[in-house]
């Protein structure tokens, strides 16, 4: 049989930042204190799937600007967000770059795409 153990996290969720108590049995959540129902979900979320959006810039070539910024458009699992900067990092687009497009399809077979911010035209649009 599995210790009980006993966890405290800060909820990230709102401005409130309150401390989540949670004492957990293997997987077994046995009891959650939470300010709200969102904290109960953020504190099994984190402690079973932990996520963060990511935000970060990616080149773009014959661009007005070299840079474009991109994010996540779902929160995306923390042990894989090292490998996703890395492709970003050596990701290159090309000019013209439209808000809201996708610049990289299900990354790391997440399902969730890696998308374009802003508008970047070609330089020589300009
Ligand atoms: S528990 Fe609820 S009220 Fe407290 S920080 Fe989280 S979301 Fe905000």
């Amino acid at each position: 049989m599995s210790q009980l153990e006993e966890i405290e996290l800060i909820c990230v969720t709102c401005p409130k930042g309150c401390k989540l108590d949670i004492i957990r049995e293997g997987d077994t959540f046995v009891k959650i204190t939470a300010g709200c129902k969102r904290g109960k979900e953020y504190a099994r979320q984190e402690l079973t799937d932990p996520r963060r959006m990511v935000a970060t810039t990616v080149k773009v070539n014959n661009g007005l600007h070299p840079l474009v910024p991109v994010y996540t458009a779902s929160a995306f699992p923390k042990p894989k967000i090292y490998e996703l900067l890395s492709i970003l990092r050596e990701l290159q687009l090309d000019a013209p770059i439209h808000i809201n497009q996708v610049v990289l399809a299900d990354a790391l077979g997440t399902g969730i795409d890696v998308i374009a911010s802003r508008d970047l035209p070609a330089s020589s649009a300009i």
